[in-house]
């Protein structure tokens, strides 16, 4: 056969997270029972008034094609949602619905990134930003998150990586995969150095509302960066709806139209029902949303006191999202090695802190969404196999 792919396929990452669920549901096949901590999903339930609103709206007849960009009631929620949450004014018209909030990424690289434009990214970070920056031929410029300032990157860091090259700063608070948060002093320094500088700004913000210290503060609040920034939120996370499928940007009304034919050129639009649901979601009570948040907070302080209390592991306190990045290097252990013996041995499924990027060396990550039971029981296991 002499069939060639694309060149660009070389070039196209992936998550490790779906692989290591792979490995350890092939374990549970054999008979093993696993404790799952690599997967970054909630394991609540979506709270029953959205999917009614779905299933309603399903039964109603709501099963064809909507504009790309959404169903004008969607966006108006999402818009008033980002206006008081984030306390600036949004428009429908800024708003792109889309399939998660992963597809803005990929959105947002096609559309603004040429080949050799430098963007920088946190290191380590959400594997996708590397993997789309290099699919899109632009240059990875990774920004290393400190584990001493809480695993926020260090401003002057940043201030040594911009060139006349770089188009864009990718952001992530509440961060994936360490949980660290960039607190508003340090956006606002970040503001001051990009400021007049023509610098696109990615901010992914899928965990704001799963921060335990402080608030949430976005970039796209400083003035004159809204329009320079595309700012990626979703339901996934709060909600419990990571596999329906619904997230959204927010970014300038020049922009929106160029993602929404990105949008025509691949879904066409996101799934009818699901859009109504999330309306549901955004308007609905949201104490769901807080109970959530409250266990979180729980499990995450039994996780860190269990790894704590591990030979050789030390773990500092996340502010947000449900991961924690300990430090394994005094175990002796290669991350990628120690994950693959936490699984095997222990059957405990974490991932390698090399899953994202080269700075996650001498670290794992671990989701915390998962029941208290079975975090202490993880403990329980690694402990011995240590
Ligand atoms: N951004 C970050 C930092 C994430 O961790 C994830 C999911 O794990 C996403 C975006 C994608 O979310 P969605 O499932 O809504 O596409």
């Amino acid at each position: 056969m002499n069939f060639r792919y694309a060149k660009r396929m070389a070039n196209l990452g992936t998550e490790t997270a779906f692989e290591v669920l792979a490995k350890a549901k092939k374990l549970e096949a054999e008979g093993k029972h696993i404790i799952h901590l690599e997967i970054g999903e909630p394991d609540f339930p979506t709270p029953d008034n959205i999917c009614d609103a779905a299933i309603k709206s399903i039964k109603a007849g709501d099963t064809h094609y909507t504009p790309s960009n959404g169903i004008i009631e969607l966006r108006t929620s999402i818009a008033k949602y980002m206006s008081r949450t984030r306390g600036i004014e949004f428009h429908p018209d800024e708003v792109v619905v889309t399939p998660g909030g992963k597809p803005i990424m990929f959105y947002a690289i096609i559309a603004l990134i040429d080949e050799g434009d430098e963007v920088i990214y946190p290191n380590p970070g959400f594997p996708i930003y590397e993997s789309m920056i290099k699919f899109m031929g632009g240059i990875p410029v990774p920004i290393k998150l400190r584990e001493e300032k809480g695993f926020a990157f260090d401003p002057e860091d940043l201030k040594k990586l911009i060139t006349p090259k770089t188009k864009m700063l990718i952001m992530n608070t509440p961060q994936n995969p360490t949980g660290g948060i960039l607190t508003k002093e340090d956006i606002l320094k970040i503001g001051e150095i990009l400021k007049d500088k023509d610098i696109w700004v990615l901010s992914d913000e899928i965990y704001s509302r799963l921060i335990f210290r402080g608030e949430h503060f976005s970039i796209a609040t400083i003035p004159g960066f809204k329009d320079r920034t595309i700012l990626l939120d979703g339901f996934s996370k709060y909600y419990a709806m990571t596999g329906w499928r619904a997230g959204f940007g927010v970014m300038s009304k020049e922009l929106a139209p160029m993602i929404s034919r990105l949008m025509t050129n691949s879904n066409s639009c996101t799934n009818t029902f699901v859009q109504k649901g999330c309306i549901e979601a955004l308007e609905g009570p949201q104490d769901s949303v807080d109970k959530m948040r409250a266990e979180f907070l729980a499990r995450r302080d039994i996780i860190v006191d269990g790894l704590n209390s591990i030979k050789g592991f030390s773990c500092i306190v996340p502010d947000g999202a449900f991961y924690v990045f300990p430090n394994i290097t005094k175990t002796g252990y290669k991350s990628r090695d120690l994950n693959d013996h936490l699984l095997y041995k222990g059957n405990v499924a974490a991932l390698s802190g090399t899953a994202f990027g080269e700075y996650g060396e001498g670290y794992l990550r671990f989701s915390y969404a998962n029941s208290r039971e079975n975090i202490k029981e993880a403990i329980k296991r690694i402990k011995e196999v240590i």
